[in-house]
């Protein structure tokens, strides 16, 4: 069996963002030689999410309105986390976009369904973030 591990780094200059990270994690299957297996792709941070959609930009902008909604970014004050921080927020909002995505591997290729990407979901930026990208399989 083969194992590939390998990091992904963000410094996203605005709060909130979501990047299509597809290409870079077909970059590590490439690079794994995987052929069947699996691919776990996590956020190594508790305010920041991967998970899968479709890349579509009106899309994205509805998450925007509607996590906003969910977990406002301000007034700051309203959460009893932001003692010293602001990213309340930011923590809810990674709940529930999710931490993780798992993809099947087939014949050396994401076996994706129809429109599936992956993103990158930042919900405090303005700092440098890992993701992880672990690939098993042969
Ligand atoms: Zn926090």
């Amino acid at each position: 069996m083969r194992s590939f591990r390998k990091e992904l780094w963000f410094n996203v200059p605005t709060r909130r963002a979501f990047i299509n990270i597809t290409p870079q994690v077909d970059e590590c299957l490439r690079e794994s030689g995987v052929r069947e297996g699996f691919v776990l792709v996590n956020a190594m941070h508790i305010t920041a999410s991967v998970f899968i959609n479709d890349d579509e930009s009106g899309l994205h902008h509805d998450y925007e309105v509607w996590l906003e909604k969910l977990a406002p970014h301000e007034p700051v004050s309203q959460y009893r986390h932001n003692g010293y921080e602001d990213n309340a927020d930011a923590h809810l909002k990674r709940q529930v976009m999710g931490r993780e995505v798992v993809v099947a591997i087939t014949d050396g290729r994401l076996d994706f369904g129809t429109w599936e990407q992956i993103f990158y979901g930042e919900f405090d930026g303005g700092r440098k973030k890992r993701v992880l990208v672990k690939i098993i399989g042969e």
